[in-house]
């Protein structure tokens, strides 16, 4: 192995379910001279050579070995620091300090979750609901400390209770658009038992009312029958003929066009242009266990798209780009089950077929893992309101689309084959109103949709929404007049915020102190509390700090009113930001909730306060990059703690100077939060960060949020699911817990396969997602992909989904490039695409050509690669601040593939030209589609306009002989010389050219949750060199050329 290998990260070797970056290295060792012989099993990334570090020294001879990796060994693995516990509510157990084994391999799917890693933060049984949680004991604070001034008038100690806490009415018309929502009230036929602690004790607790907070949603989510070894009368998997194999290749296939019998195959079905449409229905057999049989046994690699294995030779076609987006590939599935499929945009696989086993997938050298945005904001989502959900007794998936019916009173599971019998009320079909036709279910006929959960699934009574807003009121922040913006949007949307008559809200302040406001109803003002003992914080009025919103509504806003003016003439300029977290923590740790701290500037007092890391004269010229990991665990360890009590910790970062957000961003990232950064922000100076903030700050107020959530995502027999990436914290081996959940968070994760797929024809994999509405229903929503399994490595090749490769690619370098070193990082992204196209050469084809021969399916691999190594998070040579670099890294982990795909690869489109042929028709609107262009100066021309759209940046480059018609129809300017250099509007002109270009750039802006945004951009403006930053197929001083790329890639994948 070489010293970039990442044993760890495609199969059994490393860290078990790290939630990130592993807390030790793989061990490595320096290059030996068998180093390019890859081991079982095969690590994507992996360490071929280094790359030549410039265009000048391309071709200079033999690549210097890369140094002994050990020298970056002192990066890993932060000390776990004690910590005193904060209060006596939350009775944890400390993290273990262990490292995990390295070298352990991950256990199978249902085994017992392997030992606790520093990342695998358990707590102890005694949290599970039923023991004797200590109800309503306030936190012990001994005498409390003196607060300082304001006068306080004497505060109440009553608190208003949550006025209802009856099961929630299943009320909530809005997410019921579609037809599947029925009601049964037959009781379930196996009540759960997990509950029995909270059935017996008879009561309910109150949330706000010091209730220990549940912790083993665990055990809610699966279920009363743990997975555990599967029982002996399981049924194996089904057996099906498949003939022996599938037909190899035919001899030069690489030339055919598509097979003669085309017009019988099955093509793909392209994804429809309006996602969601509700699914057709299928009939599905009613009876023969070999269901899927009839169909998939006609599957061959006939029936592939012999597009996807057309061979291309990167260095003689030259435009790879398709005219419009690239589409994912559709998994080789009978069409009816296709039809059925969950839709990519939710759930989608770097291979769309499964390799049958592990060696095949070693062999392809390519990643297999999966890419989730399971809260996405859905148009039409089928909800179903049963008081039976129907799960496999096994292994507790849900009961969905794939699974087979063997007649009408028993269905096998589709991940673990188990026979379960269907329930007597199933067989009653609430849509067609008919009976004895299970397999018409809605449960049956969507891959997507949402269950109300019943009561077993609850732990306690659905929390309430409870949002804790946490303002930085330094003389820095003041200045920056955030504040006026925070205070404006909550005003405007206070009554927009998810929630009903329990939502409740507080807020704190802080600079060198701490600053509570009581908001009691019946007050006739707002009062401050001011904590300034930030050793040891307390809750000066535990009952009052939050509050009803509805019932102190008026107080909330006379506050929003006031508080921008009143820290208008502050000249404290230290920031307690680590005490006022953990004054947040305290506050909402009875109910759980979400907090959004707004920062600005480095912590400087206190529990978690930092010191400057960054040297800015090392930002271009540094051989790798240091300070990647957080300088403190304080932030880690707290959002442990609040991930206990259901709290997520939501950072917004504004600053100007460097803020450590390697350090900060740990709040957000074990939370289950989000993290914005907005740098170099100022009120006069950055119009243009003050319009993005506020549109930010609109979506996320008034955003769908779920509370107190768990994921748990389950997957055929066979295969095995480690490493996740995105933001939350691991609890179980397959179990995230997100204290939070929104519509913007993607997830990913790395597969293994454990057991060989010899007898399968598909396999399946299902995301549920439990959580509680804003409106305080407990809701499920459950998503099921299914995918063929293949055993041929075209095949394998030909269903490679370049995108969802890329996008784990790129979260597994930021863990990469945070345990060891980004240059480690960088190779072995470099080495992932030699790999696989080296495996392709190899295997796959069956004549040699000269040239560079990649599937079409991933010709777009290498420039995907080429644009990672020149991204913000990955660059080198060229400056980057610590901060933004180590924003990025955030945004490849946590954000969907979608707007990952655009900040590694934007879409660059000309604009001066646009036409309505071939435009969009969307709500009455036209939109121009104009192709996309090839991301080099080549392709810009003088006389035009081009648009580049990188995900949160749109630039508008003006060439300097522009078409005046444009300047004058669209920018409303005279000429050239009269575009100013920070422009970042569009007027509305009453002309076609202004319509059409405002209607295609408020076209992009939609499709995403945040609001990038534009700057018009000249030859003198200073983002030009931002624009031509992103043209990542030119050379530029410290990085290579696509094409001197590919060169490199050619000759290793040629030795
Ligand atoms: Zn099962």
């Amino acid at each position: 192995m070489s010293s970039t290998d990442f044993s760890s990260q495609n199969g059994a070797g490393g860290p078990p379910y790290a939630n990130g970056p592993s807390q030790n290295p793989v061990a490595l060792q320096p290059p030996g001279p068998g180093y390019m012989a890859h081991q079982t099993p095969y690590n994507p990334m992996q360490a071929k050579g280094p790359m030549p570090p410039g265009p000048g020294l391309y071709n200079s001879g033999p690549y210097q070995p890369i140094p002994p990796a050990s020298s970056n060994q002192a990066l890993p693995g932060q000390p776990m620091l004690k910590r005193p516990p904060m209060g006596p509510q939350h009775s944890m157990t400390p993290p273990q300090s262990a490292s995990p084994n390295p070298g352990s391999r991950i256990p199978p799917a249902h085994a017992t979750p392997p030992p606790v890693s520093a990342n695998n933060y358990q707590h102890a049984p005694a949290w599970q609901y039923g023991g004797t949680p200590p109800m309503g004991a306030p936190p012990s604070m001994g005498a409390p400390p003196p607060m300082a001034m304001p006068p306080l008038r004497p505060v109440g100690n009553h608190m208003t209770s949550s006025p209802s806490l009856a099961t929630p009415q299943a009320s909530s018309a809005e997410y019921r658009a579609t037809p599947p929502v029925f009601h049964n009230a037959m009781q379930p036929l196996c009540p759960p038992t997990s509950l029995q602690g909270y059935t017996q004790q008879g009561h309910m607790p109150t949330p706000g009312n010091g209730a220990q907070v549940p912790n083993s949603f665990d055990h809610l989510e699966m279920g009363p029958k743990m997975a555990g070894p599967l029982p002996p009368q399981q049924p194996g998997p089904p057996t099906r003929h498949m003939g022996l194999s599938y037909p190899s290749l035919p001899p030069g296939y690489q030339n055919t066009s598509a097979p003669p019998n085309a017009a019988t195959m099955q093509h793909p079905v392209q994804p429809s242009t309006q996602p969601y449409s509700h699914p057709q229905p299928y009939q599905q057999p009613s009876a023969g266990p070999a269901q899927l049989s009839p169909s998939l046994s006609g599957l061959s690699l006939q029936s592939q798209t012999p597009e996807a294995l057309r061979v291309v030779n990167l260095l003689q076609e030259r435009n790879l780009l398709p005219l419009g987006p690239v589409t994912p590939p559709t998994p080789c599935l009978p069409q009816d089950l296709q039809k059925i499929n969950c839709h990519p945009e939710v759930f989608r696989s770097t291979l769309t077929s499964i390799p049958q086993t592990q060696s095949l997938l070693n062999k392809a050298k390519l990643p297999l893992g999966l890419l989730l945005h399971p809260f996405k904001d859905l148009s039409q989502l089928p909800v179903v309101t049963s008081s039976t959900i129907v799960r496999c007794r096994s292994c507790r998936t849900y009961i969905n689309p794939f699974v087979t019916f063997l007649d009408q009173r028993r269905w096998k599971c589709n991940l673990c084959y188990r026979v379960n019998d269907v329930p007597e009320e199933f067989m009653y079909n609430p849509v067609s109103r008919s009976y004895g036709e299970p397999h018409k279910r809605p449960e049956v006929q969507n891959a997507t949709l949402e269950f109300i959960a019943p009561s077993e699934y609850m732990l306690r009574p659905p929390q309430p929404a409870v949002y804790l807003i946490v303002l930085d009121v330094s003389h820095n922040a003041v200045e920056t007049g955030y504040l006026d913006v925070v205070c404006q949007s909550l005003l405007e949307n206070i009554n927009a915020l998810p929630g009903d008559s329990r939502t409740k809200i507080g807020f704190i302040t802080f600079d060198s102190t701490i600053h509570f406001y009581n908001l009691q109803e019946g007050l006739s003002q707002p009062q401050m509390l001011i904590v300034s003992d930030i050793e040891d914080i307390f809750l000066p009025t535990p009952d009052s700090l939050l509050v009803n919103l509805n019932e102190c509504k008026e107080l909330v806003q006379d506050l929003l009113r006031s508080l921008p003016q009143m820290f208008g003439k502050t000249m404290e300029t230290q920031c307690a930001l680590g005490p006022a977290l953990q004054a947040a923590f305290k506050l909402l740790s009875s109910t759980g909730g979400r907090v959004s701290v707004f920062q600005t500037q480095l912590p400087s007092l206190g529990v978690g306060a930092l010191k400057s890391r960054e040297d800015p004269n090392q930002r271009a010229s540094a051989k790798d990059i240091q300070h990647l990991s957080p300088a403190t665990d304080f932030y880690k360890k707290l959002a442990l703690d609040c991930s206990g009590q259901q709290v997520a910790v939501d950072l917004f970062l504004l600053s100007s100077q460097y803020c450590d957000l390697a350090s900060l961003g740990c709040i957000s990232r074990y939370s289950a939060g989000s993290v914005y950064y907005y740098p170099s922000y100022h009120q006069q100076h950055n119009p243009a960060g003050v319009e993005c903030f506020q549109k930010d700050l609109k979506r996320y107020l008034t955003r769908k949020i779920g509370f107190e959530a768990v994921m748990r995502i389950r997957c055929s027999k066979g295969l095995s699911i480690h490493t996740f990436h995105g933001n939350f914290f691991v609890r179980s081996t397959d179990l995230l817990s997100l204290p939070n959940v929104n519509p913007d968070a993607g997830f990913a994760v790395q597969m293994s396969i454990e057991e060989n797929l010899v007898d399968m024809q598909s396999v399946s994999f299902q995301a549920a997602l439990l959580y509680t509405s804003s409106k305080g229903e407990r809701r499920i929503r459950v998503h099921t992909m299914c995918l063929p399994v293949v055993n041929s490595l075209s095949d394998i090749f030909a269903g490679a989904d370049v995108q969802a490769i890329t996008c784990l690619l790129a979260s597994m370098a930021v863990d990469r490039s945070v345990t060891a070193s980004l240059s480690d990082a960088r190779d072995a992204m470099t080495n992932a695409s030699i790999d696989s196209l080296t495996s392709f050469r190899t295997s796959v084809l069956t004549i040699q050509q000269p040239g560079l021969l990649a599937p079409a399916c991933l010709r777009l691999f290498p420039l995907y690669i080429l644009a990672l190594l020149k991204q913000k998070a990955f660059r080198t040579g060229t400056s980057t601040r610590l901060d933004d670099r180590v924003y990025a890294m955030c945004q490849l982990k946590y954000q969907p593939l979608a707007y990952v795909m655009l900040m590694i690869h934007p879409a660059l489109y000309r604009v001066d030209d646009l036409t309505d042929e071939g435009a969009l028709n969307v709500s009455e609107r036209t939109i121009p589609q104009p192709r996309v262009q090839q991301l080099s100066v080549e392709k810009l021309s003088r006389d035009g306009a081009f648009l580049m759209d990188a995900g949160s940046v749109i630039y508008l480059w003006i060439g300097r002989n522009c078409n005046p018609k444009f300047l004058t129809q669209v920018l409303g300017l005279p000429n050239y010389a009269a575009v100013p250099l920070n422009m970042n509007m569009l007027p509305e002109l009453d002309t076609a050219e202004s319509q059409r270009t405002r209607a295609f750039v408020g076209w992009l802006r939609e499709q995403r949750p945040f609001f990038p945004i534009l700057h018009v951009i000249r030859d003198e403006s200073p983002l030009k060199a931002s624009f031509l930053q992103n043209m990542i197929e030119d050379r530029t001083e410290s990085a290579l050329s696509y094409y001197e790329f590919l060169l490199h890639i050619q000759q290793q994948v040629s030795k």
